[in-house]
């Protein structure tokens, strides 16, 4: 590669989009002594970002360590729960681990607007320039067609850097600009969720004791079923002196049934298992943001010359059963895209060759390994019968299970089973596939 010969750069690194990724990016590039600027398109970061609420911390560790001294959090999440939803069952697994509310801490919730800010003044204290209130518009690119910086929507706001990594969240029009997608197959929307939300108050006692909780413990739900047929998920999380209460919905299935997003979540907060957790309660905010939840076969092309993708904007969030998470991956990606952005210049390549240590940090990581790992489990999860039928199977296998019937003899596990499995319309073979692809990709 010869040596660069356009004129200097304004930067070494221009990132986009000061979310999770962004702000990893913008600190550890910063802390390899390199020039860094770090656009938001918000007023501040954290302004326009919608999560359930929940950061899992282990990444924390590397990238700041002793993170819980500072970090913004609601509540430490020691209790963590999968529900299962018919239209009248309910069928909960619940687990509680009193270490979790212990450094180095499992979980925490916390609002993004304070975790973005947070995570965004790391990144200046390391050196970063945030330059708020600015949308990438576009991409810069030389005569050979690398990337050189981005135009943005201020006036002769073109920024040029050695590097542009783009942290532009879900849709990023910088990875499309890029061509990163042109492998993808299926319509974007085929592999995209609307997720809505609420937050709701309620006063801090009142939090702790439907919940079961004291201090500053915490309880997350995962919720399959109860979003009237249409295909995904909920989520109920505590917060100090508030629920976030949501819905995660495939965007296919909510066109198709024509339902609005804010009925569906309407339906899910009546649900009896649901309706007496949240009471009383008042809506302090509302907020629907999209989600890249196909996974790993429906990520870009994360290299190309002159720049690096991460976080959603390269479909790095994981929807896979118990686990909705993207800002872990999001922080894990951003940190390793600045780490490869520090060698490629300080190697003084920042082709797609010079820059693919970046793909190397990701296999080598929970970040693509996860990925891989799990590529069956999104379209397992959004299957018509783990959606359908395998909530109500299970619940009524519980309410078989439970359900005192004398002077009946009590029914045995494999009666219950295959009753079940035939009033929910489940051919056994299905079953047992559907059981073999989980402890596959679960294994
Ligand atoms: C309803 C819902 C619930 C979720 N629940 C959880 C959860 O509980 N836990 C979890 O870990 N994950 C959750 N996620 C996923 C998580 O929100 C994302 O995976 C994570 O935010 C990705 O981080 P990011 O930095 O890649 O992108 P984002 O957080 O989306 O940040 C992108 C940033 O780029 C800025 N931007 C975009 N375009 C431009 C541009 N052209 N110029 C300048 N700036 C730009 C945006 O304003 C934003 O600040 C949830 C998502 C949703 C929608």
């Amino acid at each position: 590669m010869p040596p660069e010969t356009n004129p200097a750069p304004a930067f070494d690194v221009v990132v986009v989009g000061a979310g999770p990724a962004g702000s990893a990016a913008a600190l550890e590039a910063a802390r390899a002594g390199l020039s860094v600027a770090l656009l938001e398109r918000g007023p501040y970061p954290g302004a326009k970002n919608v999560y359930g609420g929940v950061v899992y911390g282990r990444i924390l560790d590397e990238l700041v360590p002793g993170w819980w001294e500072h970090m913004p959090v609601q509540r430490w999440v020691t209790r963590r729960s999968t529900m299962l939803l018919t239209g009248s069952q309910a069928l909960t697994v619940d687990f509680r681990a009193e270490d979790w509310g212990r450094p180095p801490y499992n979980g925490a919730t916390a609002f993004r607007a304070e975790l973005d800010g947070w995570l965004a003044r790391l990144a200046e204290e390391a050196g970063a320039v945030l330059v708020p209130s600015t949308t990438a518009t576009g991409l810069l690119r030389d005569t050979a067609g690398k990337v050189t910086g981005v135009r943005t929507d201020r006036p002769g706001g073109d920024l040029t850097g050695r590097v542009v990594i783009a942290c532009d969240g879900v849709n990023s029009f910088l990875a499309k600009e890029a061509g990163l997608f042109a492998k993808v197959s299926g319509k974007q929307a085929e592999h995209t969720s609307l997720g809505v939300k609420e937050t709701l108050a309620l006063p801090r006692e009142v939090v702790e004791e439907r919940f079961g909780l004291s201090g500053r413990h915490g309880q997350d739900i995962e919720i399959l079923g109860g979003t009237g047929g249409i295909p995904g998920g909920g989520f109920l999380y505590t917060n100090l002196e508030s629920v976030s209460v949501g819905v995660v919905l495939s965007l296919t299935g909510l066109t198709a049934s024509g339902v609005r997003p804010e009925a569906v979540l309407a339906g899910l907060k009546e649900h009896p298992a649901i309706a007496p957790l949240l009471r009383g309660a008042e809506l302090k905010e509302y907020s629907a943001h999209l989600i890249p939840e196909g996974g790993y076969d429906t990520m870009p092309e994360l290299v190309t010359d002159g720049m690096l993708v991460a976080g959603d904007a390269g479909a790095m969030c994981l929807a896979a059963g118990v686990w909705l998470e993207g800002v872990n991956y999001a922080l894990g990606a951003g940190m390793y895209a600045g780490r490869a952005a520090a060698e490629a210049i300080a190697a003084g390549d920042t082709s797609r060759t010079g820059l693919a240590g970046y793909r190397r940090l990701l296999e080598e990581s929970f970040v693509l390994a996860d990925h891989r790992r799990l590529r069956r489990v999104p379209g397992l999860v959004f299957s018509d019968r783990v959606q359908r039928s395998y909530p109500g199977l299970l619940c009524d296998v519980a309410q078989g299970f439970f359900t005192v019937d004398n002077p009946r003899p009590k029914p045995g596990l494999r009666r219950l089973v295959s009753d079940a499995a035939r009033r929910r319309g489940v051919r056994l073979r299905h079953l047992l596939s559907d059981a073999f692809t989980s402890a596959r990709s679960f294994r």
